[in-house]
């Protein structure tokens, strides 16, 4: 660390701003490229990971079976691999500090990140890894329900609602997805999508339009979540006509918004794309030096785990570039 990079001491070599696999992965490597390594999360480590039951898409992370054919391990669950990549991450030498970051500025060559619980870190490069939050469909009823029948986690809340009637909401591969979770706790799962196809990749897809305990109504609408003390039911909107149907549990998956407000909107910009996502190029380096972005955070991001993992460690290794060439140690 080079404390004398300007008139701000810095206090680490290199900030990351949230703790989902783009971060952890970008902790790991930033602490193996020997940085002074600080991430800053507000909630746990793994991000929308913890709430993946299994997470079979990661290469590797299949299960593994005796000479005998039985299964004797995996694949992990999302909870166990976050936890995984975290330790990993510390092993390695990075530090971890769970606060909500509410403010980022630059001055010269320094960046300042200012939480929320009062204090800030200083550092010549930072990496946002910040995700995305899930979108609400702001109906009537959406609120009022949240955490009494309305969720955006399946694994989660699911097991609130063992054998009871579930809507799932949505035509992506989180609703897939969490869709076949949920009929493994409950026959009664219906998905209801807006189009007349399912926007998933085709092997989820055909998964849920498979499942006995899936019923699919596609082309229809959501327009109210109804109840007393919780949700009892839903009104839906199919062919221009509108029906009420009874219902325990509304699992939302609606997509996300990426978190970019930290280089938006207020002294530190970066360039952004139409739908908030942090623009960079190859390296992960956004507009402003010594910015990187990896992630759901990030334009055009692939928005799978191995995908944030990669950028992660992209992130890092350009962030110890940009801070050998900014120090003049850069290997010529
Ligand atoms: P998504 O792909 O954006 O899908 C969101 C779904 O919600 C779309 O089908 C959309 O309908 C529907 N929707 C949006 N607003 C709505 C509204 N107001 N009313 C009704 N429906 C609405 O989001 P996602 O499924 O959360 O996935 C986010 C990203 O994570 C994607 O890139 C996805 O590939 C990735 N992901 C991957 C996996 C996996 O690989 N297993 C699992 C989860 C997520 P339209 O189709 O009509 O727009």
């Amino acid at each position: 660390m080079n404390p004398e990079i300007n008139s701000l001491p810095a206090d680490v070599d290199l900030l990351i701003i949230g703790a989902g696999p783009a971060g952890l992965t970008a902790a790991q490597y930033g602490a193996r490229a020997n940085l002074n390594v600080l991430v800053l999360e507000q909630l746990a480590p793994g991000g929308q990971v913890l709430m993946i039951d299994v997470l079979e898409n990661y290469p590797g992370n299949v299960e593994i079976h005796d000479t005998e054919g039985n299964v004797i391990a995996g694949p992990r669950t999302g909870f166990d691999f976050a936890g995984d990549m975290h330790r990993q991450a510390e092993t390695f030498g990075a530090s971890f500090i769970s606060e909500t970051v509410s403010g980022l500025v630059k001055e010269k060559e320094m960046f300042t990140a200012v939480l929320a619980g009062g204090g800030k870190y200083n550092a010549p490069a930072v990496v946002i890894a910040t995700g995305a939050a899930h979108r609400c469909l702001d109906i009537p009823g959406e609120k009022e329900f949240s955490g009494r029948g309305v969720s955006y986690c399946a694994t989660c809340d699911g097991a609130f609602f063992k054998n009871k009637k579930i809507l799932v909401i949505g035509g992506g591969d989180a609703a897939c997805d969490e869709a076949q979770y949920l009929s493994r706790l409950s026959s009664q799962v219906t998905v209801v999508h807006r189009r007349d196809r399912f926007r998933a990749q085709p092997a989820l897809a055909r998964r849920v339009m498979n499942n006995k305990n899936i019923e699919v109504r596609f082309n229809t609408v959501i327009k109210e979540i109804k109840g007393e003390q919780k949700v009892s039911s839903v009104l839906l909107e199919h062919d221009g006509k509108t029906y009420e149907e009874s219902a325990d549990a509304v699992f939302i998956f609606a997509g996300t918004i990426p978190q970019s407000s930290l280089v938006s909107g207020g002294s530190l910009q970066a360039v952004l794309d139409e739908s908030g996502c942090i623009v960079t190029d190859q390296k992960m380096a956004a507009s402003v030096p010594g910015l990187f972005a990896a992630g759901d955070v990030r334009s055009g991001a692939f928005r799978q785990v191995v995908v944030a993992a990669g950028e992660g460690a992209v992130a890092a290794h350009s962030a110890a570039e940009y801070l050998d060439a900014l120090r003049g140690t850069a290997y010529q």
